[in-house]
């Protein structure tokens, strides 16, 4: 089923996961071991991100370095079939412009096609570790929108091959990003809205945020939006925060700020155990006032921290 569909059926604020692939050696299984709890909480949907692949250098037995590339969490498409088949859950995978070319595109839309998933979250994807700047793929998409067009193009029967005539049309509903604090290469908020206006006037159907921990950066994002015209339901995207690293390192990574009380209070914390009590109680907070304001899900990045999710998460349901 669409997440849209999800969305207009639903009574109150749903639930949704978000999980990465294991990285390349585990099974499905650590998958499972980190989402069996979490289905307690009947989650709508769950996304499975995506990873380009990147460039490491191996030492050889003769001591010199070859350049390899690896992907080191490979397998989303084959998670979304495994969760829809395990679970009876709609998956989510994410399709990303770095790293693929348009046909590898296309022919991974018809295998997620094929195995009956309905919905993609579609993004650019940042730069390669060894690029400063994100570089398109030769032959590839440039920015989510670019990739947006070419589901719908899909969705439209149009495929790459122009001799396809009335080729089968796919019915993929199509979410994208959105950044209540702005994308880091943004010049500015507004200019960020334009393009995410843009993408929704190409087709997306709802927007699931960038992750934030302070409430009002949301609700100030939803009200730029329905100024600037984009009607279309807006997911926040929720995480903890359990580590005190994570203080600088979510910053650096997600470029989002961390409000003063939640960063005072994890700086005095004493132990890790101290750190999750705090983070759990912030990301219940946070939820609470949300699922207040009637937002249409409540979507969380799980992050190889289930626990702390589901002790916030069954205090709202
Ligand atoms: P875009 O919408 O293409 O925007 C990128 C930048 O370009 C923005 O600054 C925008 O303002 C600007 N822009 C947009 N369109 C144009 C245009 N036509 N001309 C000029 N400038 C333009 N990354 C992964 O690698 N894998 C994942 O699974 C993944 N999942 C994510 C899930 C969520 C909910 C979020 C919020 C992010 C996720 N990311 C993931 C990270 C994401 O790929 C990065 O944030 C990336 O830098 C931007 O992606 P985007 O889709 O927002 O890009």
């Amino acid at each position: 089923m669409k997440v849209i569909d999800h969305i207009r059926q639903a009574k109150d604020s749903l639930i949704s996961f978000e999980i990465l692939p294991p990285l390349k050696g585990k099974t499905i299984n650590s998958i499972y071991e980190h989402l069996d709890p979490l289905m307690e909480f009947k989650p709508a949907f769950i996304n499975v991100t995506y990873h380009r692949s990147e460039h490491v250098f191996k030492k050889k037995a003769d001591g010199t370095f070859e350049k390899v590339e690896v992907r080191k969490r490979p397998g989303t498409v084959g998670i979304c079939a495994a969760l829809m088949n395990h679970y009876r859950v709609d998956a989510v995978p994410h399709l990303i412009c770095g790293g693929f070319n348009k046909r590898e595109t296309e022919d991974a839309l018809i295998d997620l096609h094929f195995i009956g998933v309905d919905n993609v979250l579609v993004l650019r994807g940042d730069a390669a570790k060894n690029e400063t700047v994100f570089e398109p793929e030769k032959g590839g998409n440039s920015y989510a929108i670019d990739l947006l067009k070419q589901v719908q193009n899909l969705n439209n029967g149009v495929y790459l091959e122009e001799d396809i005539r009335d080729g089968f049309r796919t019915n993929f509903c199509i979410g994208v990003a959105g950044y209540p604090e702005k994308h880091f290469e943004a010049p500015n908020l507004q200019t960020d809205l334009a393009f995410l206006k843009a993408k929704v006037a190409a087709g997306a159907e709802y927007v699931v945020t960038q992750m934030f921990f302070d409430n009002q950066k949301y609700f100030d994002f939803v009200k730029r939006c329905r100024e600037s015209g984009i009607t279309i339901p807006i997911i926040p995207g929720l995480k903890p925060i359990t580590s005190k690293k994570q203080l600088s390192v979510i910053p650096r990574t997600f470029h989002v700020d961390i409000p003063d009380d939640l960063s005072n209070e994890i700086m005095n914390c004493k132990t890790d155990a101290d750190v999750e009590k705090v983070g759990t109680e912030w990301l219940l907070l946070q939820s609470k006032e949300l699922k207040k304001a009637g937002v249409p899900v409540l979507h969380y990045y799980t992050l190889g921290k289930p626990k702390v999710i589901y002790n916030a998460v069954k205090e709202i349901l």
